[in-house]
C-alpha cells in the first residue's frame, strides 16, 4: 500500500521541495495550506503531479484534528510555522500562538486520531541562541534570544513530552538556515540574491543590509528535506542536527552572490542600522555527526551552487520568458 504523508505548510519553502521529494517516492501526499493562502510563485512545484491541498489554520486544534483524522496519514512533517525572526519581534504573541502552540496542535492532533503515525518537527538552531559551545550538538544548551526561537523551544520541549510520556513517535529536524530560489521575501539571504541581480541588470545600484558580521550555517533546502524524510525512515524517533558544520558570515553570502554575476559587493553594499536586530544569535553552526552516522546523511549541495542557484532565479525573473 503506498505510504500517505501530511505536509503542514507545503507552500513554504521546505515543504514544496519535501512534496516534490515524497512524490517521486510515489507516496501520497496532503498539504495544508495557510487560511486565504494561494500558490505564491509558479516556481514552487516543479512536478508533474501536483498534491491535495487543503486550508488548515494552525491556530485551529479542530482544523488539524479534521486533516489528520481524515486523511490518517502514515508520516507527519511539520513544516509550518511563522518561520521569521524579524516578524517575531514585531508580533511575538501570534509568533508563540502558531509556532509553538500551532505545533502542540499538530502533535495532540496525531496523538488522538492517528496515533501510530511518525512526526517529523522542524525545530530551528535559533533555539541555542548564546550558544554556549561551538559547533552546536543535539546535547547544547538551549538558550533562545529572540521570540521565534521561543516558540520553536516551546514545540521542541513538547514534542519531546509527547515522545516520552505521551507515545508519539515524533522526531524534531534541529535545522540550520537553509536557502533555495523559494526562499521566502524579507529573508536576508533572498534580499542578497535579489540585490545581487538587480544591480547587475542596471535596476539598482546598491543593497541595504544589517549586520554583516552575523554568521550562520547555511545549507541548501533541498538537502535538508532529504534530511526530513531519512529521519522518519528508522523505526526509532529521535533528534537530529541538520547542518553543514561550516560557519559563514552575511558578508560571505554577499561575496559568492555578487561574484556569480562579476561584480564586487564592496562596491554595492551598505549598512544600514535600521536592519539590526536588537539581539543575534552567538555563533551559529551545526555538528551534524549523529545525522551523518545514523542517517547516513550528508549535504550534497555546495553554499557556492546554492547561492549561484538563487542569483539565478532572480535574474530569470528580472529578464522574464520574452528575453530568455
Ligand atoms: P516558510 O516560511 O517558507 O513556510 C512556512 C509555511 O507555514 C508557509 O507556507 C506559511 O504560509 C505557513 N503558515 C504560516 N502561518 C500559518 C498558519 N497560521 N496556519 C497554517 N500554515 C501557516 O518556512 P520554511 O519552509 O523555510 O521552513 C520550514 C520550517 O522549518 C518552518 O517551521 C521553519 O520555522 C523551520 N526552519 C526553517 C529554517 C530555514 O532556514 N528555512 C531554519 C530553521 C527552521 P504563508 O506563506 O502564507 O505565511
Amino acid at each position: 500500500m503506498t505510504k500517505r504523508a501530511l505536509i503542514t505548510g507545503i507552500l513554504g519553502q521546505d515543504g514544496s521541495y519535501l512534496a516534490e521529494l515524497l512524490l517521486k517516492k510515489n507516496m501520497t501526499v496532503l498539504g495544508t495550506t495557510a487560511p486565504g493562502e494561494q500558490p505564491r510563485s509558479p516556481r514552487w512545484l516543479d512536478s508533474d503531479v501536483i498534491p491535495e491541498l487543503m486550508e488548515a489554520d494552525l491556530a485551529d486544534a479542530d482544523a488539524m484534528r479534521e486533516v489528520v483524522s481524515g486523511f490518517d496519514p502514515d508520516e507527519v512533517y511539520h513544516l509550518a510555522a511563522q518561520s521569521s525572526v524579524a516578524a517575531s519581534f514585531e508580533d511575538p504573541l501570534a509568533t508563540f500562538d502558531i509556532t509553538g502552540s500551532g505545533a502542540l496542535r499538530v502533535l495532540e492532533a496525531v496523538r488522538t486520531q492517528a496515533p501510530t503515525a511518525r512526526v517529523m518537527l522542524a525545530c530551528s538552531a535559533e533555539m541555542f541562541g548564546q550558544a554556549e559551545e561551538t559547533p552546536q550538538t543535539e546535547n547544547t544548551l538551549i538558550c533562545p534570544v529572540n521570540p521565534y526561537a521561543v516558540a520553536k523551544t516551546a514545540a521542541y520541549h513538547g514534542a519531546r513530552v509527547y515522545r516520552e510520556a505521551m507515545g508519539v513517535a515524533v522526531s524534531c529536524a534541529i535545522l540550520y538556515n537553509h536557502e533555495s530560489p523559494r526562499r521566502g521575501d524579507g529573508f536576508v539571504t533572498r534580499k542578497i540574491a535579489r540585490g545581487a541581480a538587480q544591480i547587475a541588470r542596471g535596476k539598482a545600484s546598491e543593497l541595504l543590509l544589517g549586520n554583516l558580521q552575523a554568521q550562520r550555517d547555511w545549507g541548501a533546502a533541498q538537502d535538508y528535506v532529504r534530511a526530513m524524510w531519512l529521519m522518519l525512515q528508522r523505526p526509532k524517533p529521535d533528534d537530529f542536527i541538520i547542518a553543514t558544520g561550516q560557519a559563514r558570515s552575511v558578508g560571505d553570502f554577499c561575496d559568492a552572490a555578487f561574484n556569480h554575476v562579476g561584480l564586487h559587493w564592496q562596491d554595492h553594499v551598505r549598512v544600514s542600522e535600521e536592519f539590526f536586530r536588537p539581539t543575534d544569535p552567538a555563533l551559529m553552526c551545526g555538528n551534524s555527526s549523529k545525522a551523518r552516522e545514523m542517517l547516513g546523511w550528508q549535504p550534497e549541495i555546495s553554499f557556492e551552487q546554492m547561492v549561484a542557484a538563487m542569483v539565478d532565479a532572480e535574474l530569470a525573473l528580472l529578464d522574464g520568458p520574452s528575453q530568455k
